[in-house]
C-alpha cells in the first residue's frame, strides 16, 4: 500500500479539479475527509482534518494526533500539523484553509504566526464533505479575522520587521564541540548525520520570543531521516515542541507507526531560558520506548 499522502502538487490539484466540476477553492472542502482519515486521536476518537491551499497552488493536508500516556498538551491540533506541513514544504502563504470543525482558540492564535493571517480564508466544513450544508445553504469562506477578531499577535511583541512562521529565516547556530569532538563509535545509531540535521532543524526554528531555538531530528528503522523545528506562538502556551514537528515531519514523509523511530536527537541552546530537553526525553520514551535519544547543544556563530 502507498503511504498516505499529505502534499497534493498542483497540476494534480488542477486535474481533481476539474474531473469533479469544481473550482481548486470549491474542492479544498471536498478533501477534508481524506484529511480527517489520516488522523491518530486515540484517546478522544474525535478526528479533525484540515487542508490549505498556498499560493503556490498546492494542496496541504493536516490531522491531529494524541499520545496516549502523556498529559493532553501534547496532542497536536490539525491546524498546528497542517501550519507544519506548510512550514516542512516553504509555503509562505496559505490562502484558504477548510477544516472538519471550528479551529479552537488555540489553533486561531495559533495561525496568527503567518504574516497576513487576518485574511486567510476559513471554511468550516462539519460532518459533510459537500459545499452545501445539510439545509441546503452553501457553505462559505470566512476571514479568520472573523473568528478572532480582537487578537493579540507577534507584533505585539516583535519589531514588523521579524521574519514571521513561514518566512526565511535562519538562526546561524553552531554545535558546541567539546573534548576534540564527540565520537561516533559503531554500536551507537546516533549518527553525525542525524546531528547535523537536528542542528540545521534548530536553524530553521521559529522562536523570536525566547530567543531559544531547538529542533529534533529522527531516524527511522531503514535509516531515513525526518527533522522538526520548534514554533513558538506570541501567545506562548500554543507553540508546538520539537519532537511534535519531528513527528509531524515523520507522517508526511510516510514514516508509519511510531515504534520504527529507533534515534533521535535534539538541538538546542545549553542554560537556555526554554529547555526542551526533559520534555522531548519524555515523549519520546512513551511513544516509542527503544528509541535511542541523544542531546548536543549548540550556541550563535559570532
Ligand atoms: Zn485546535
Amino acid at each position: 500500500m502507498d503511504p498516505p499522502r499529505f502534499v497534493i502538487e498542483p497540476s494534480e490539484a488542477e486535474s481533481l479539479a476539474q474531473k469533479s466540476g469544481l473550482t481548486i477553492t470549491q474542492l479544498l472542502p471536498t478533501l477534508v475527509k481524506s484529511a480527517q482519515s489520516l488522523a491518530r486521536p486515540p484517546i478522544s476518537n474525535y478526528y479533525v482534518g484540515a487542508v490549505a491551499l498556498g499560493s503556490s497552488g498546492r494542496i496541504f493536508f493536516g490531522a491531529n494526533l494524541e499520545f496516549p500516556g502523556l498529559p493532553l498538551h501534547h496532542s497536536v491540533h490539525a491546524e498546528q500539523f497542517l501550519i507544519t506541513n506548510l512550514s516542512i514544504n516553504n509555503e509562505p502563504n496559505p490562502k484558504y484553509v477548510a477544516v472538519s470543525a471550528a479551529p479552537c482558540g488555540h489553533c486561531r492564535q495559533f495561525f496568527q504566526e503567518i504574516r497576513g493571517a487576518p485574511d486567510i480564508q476559513i471554511l468550516i466544513t462539519g460532518d459533510s464533505n459537500s459545499n452545501n450544508s445539510p439545509n441546503g445553504e452553501i457553505k462559505t469562506f470566512e476571514t479568520l479575522s472573523n473568528l478572532l477578531p480582537d487578537r493579540f499577535g507577534p507584533f505585539d511583541l516583535l519589531d514588523k520587521t521579524v521574519p514571521l512562521l513561514l518566512e526565511p529565516r535562519y538562526n546561524n547556530l553552531s554545535l558546541i564541540i567539546r573534548n576534540g569532538g564527540i565520537k561516533i563509535n559503531s554500536t551507537n545509531s546516533i549518527s553525525d548525520e542525524l546531528k547535523l540535521e537536528a542542528l540545521e532543524a534548530a536553524n530553521l526554528s521559529h522562536a523570536p520570543y525566547s530567543k531559544c531555538p531547538s529542533g529534533v531530528a529522527l531516524m527511522d528503522s531503514e535509516g531515513k531521516v525526518y527533522k522538526g523545528s520548534y514554533m513558538e506562538s506570541a501567545a506562548y502556551n500554543p507553540s508546538l515542541g520539537p519532537v511534535q514537528a519531528a513527528i509531524v515531519a515523520y507522517m508526511v514523509g510516510g514514516g508509519g507507526g511510531y515504534e520504527r523511530i529507533v534515534a533521535a536527537v535534539l538541538v538546542e541552546k545549553e542554560e537556555a531560558a526554554v529547555r526542551q530537553e526533559l520534555t522531548a526525553r519524555l515523549v519520546l520514551q512513551v511513544i516509542s520506548p527503544n528509541c535511542e535519544f541523544k542531546v548536543f547543544h549548540c550556541n550563535s556563530k559570532s
